[in-house]
């Protein structure tokens, strides 16, 4: 357990200084990035370790098992926010916005119409991002480039000010950087503030090319786990 925390302590260090060499190599403010820890498959632990360490933003992919690992965590810790970033159900669009601060995989019409009935049945509006697939890649979620400023127009026409930005998984084994620039430009033309991209391999190239949030995982966490 020792050895878990400050490993993770200082990972979580080491990143802090890679974030704020890569901005200012940009020519930007360190304290425009945002750092999501995806903690995804990982044990309540290592998410102990993180928050010890001072993180309060985590990042998960399935709803059920973001319920479960946050519940006591954020009863204990008023201040954890909790990202949604992996494709959500239409059925599980109301234990989302119970638990979300944000839901950055918003990605297709009938995820719009699910989370608008659970947003009017739960009474709480988590802030949302639209999910590009960016390399447009058919096993990837996401609303194509070209249909990008129609679907996050839809989504601002039901949710006003909740829809925050936009986020993208460019394809692996390809540069990412005209993606992220993509990504960046989207969110300017569209005048949205967030701009969820770079993950453990490439959040300091996004990072040059204008993210605001990066989502980092095993660089934090350590290797997940298999599935079982
Ligand atoms: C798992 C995941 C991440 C983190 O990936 P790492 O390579 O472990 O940093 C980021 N974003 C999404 C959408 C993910 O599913």
């Amino acid at each position: 357990m020792e050895t878990i925390a400050s490993d993770i302590a200082g990972r979580l260090r080491r990143i802090g200084t890679r974030i704020a060499t890569a901005a200012r190599a940009a020519g930007r403010d360190p304290a425009g990035i945002t750092l999501v820890a995806v903690s995804k498959t990982h044990g309540a632990d290592r998410v102990s370790a993180a928050l010890a360490a001072g993180q309060r933003i985590f990042g998960e992919n399935r709803v059920q098992e973001a319920a479960a690992k946050f519940a006591a965590i954020m009863a204990a810790e008023p201040g954890v926010r909790l990202h949604l970033i992996g494709p959500i159900q239409s059925n599980k669009a109301r234990e989302a916005v119970r638990v979300a601060s944000v839901i950055e995989s918003l990605d297709r019409p009938k995820l719009l119409r699910a989370l608008a009935d659970a947003v009017q049945r739960e009474g709480r509006s988590p802030g949302l991002l639209v999910q590009v697939n960016v390399g447009a890649e058919p096993q990837k979620a996401g609303v194509g480039r070209d249909e990008a400023d129609a679907f996050i127009a839809a989504c601002r026409a039901e949710f006003g000010r909740s829809v925050l930005g936009v986020m993208a998984i460019p394809p692996a084994d390809h540069d990412p950087t005209p993606h992220f620039a993509w990504l960046a430009a989207c969110a300017r033309r569209n005048g949205l503030a967030v701009v969820s991209m770079g993950m453990s391999a490439d959040f300091e190239i996004a990072i040059a090319e204008g993210a605001s949030h990066i989502r980092v995982g095993h660089a934090i966490f350590g290797d997940r786990p298999p599935p079982r």
